[in-house]
């Protein structure tokens, strides 16, 4: 006959077992492919890009400098049609993490 400490022994691994099962591991979601833009980020983009001195699509300056500073194609992000060189890592990581947020905070003397 089972005793109620062996009850209890059976209930605890019982919930432990359905709590790990329960943690699965998610992996962490890198941006894929380019960041949706929106029409008044179109416009914003539009006046970035004209600020290297050539409307090409690319906004050459860096956007997380207040397009202060030149911008390198391998830091690069897409933000709909446009693609940003961001000088630095940090800089990158900060559009690759909010690219929406980052620009619409972004103000084009
Ligand atoms: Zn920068």
């Amino acid at each position: 006959m089972p005793t109620f400490r062996n009850l209890l022994g059976l209930l605890a691994l019982t919930l432990a077992g359905a709590c790990s099962s329960d943690a699965v591991p998610t992996a962490p979601t890198t941006p894929t492919g380019p960041i949706a833009s929106t029409p008044e980020l179109d416009v914003k983009l539009a006046a970035a890009d004209a600020k290297d001195g050539q409307v090409d699509k690319v906004v050459h300056r860096c956007a997380g400098c207040a397009l202060g500073m030149d911008g390198k194609a391998e830091h690069s992000v897409q933000v709909g049609g446009y693609t940003l060189h961001l000088c630095k890592p940090a800089c990158l990581a900060r559009y690759q993490r909010d690219a929406v947020g980052e620009l619409t905070k972004l103000t084009i003397r």
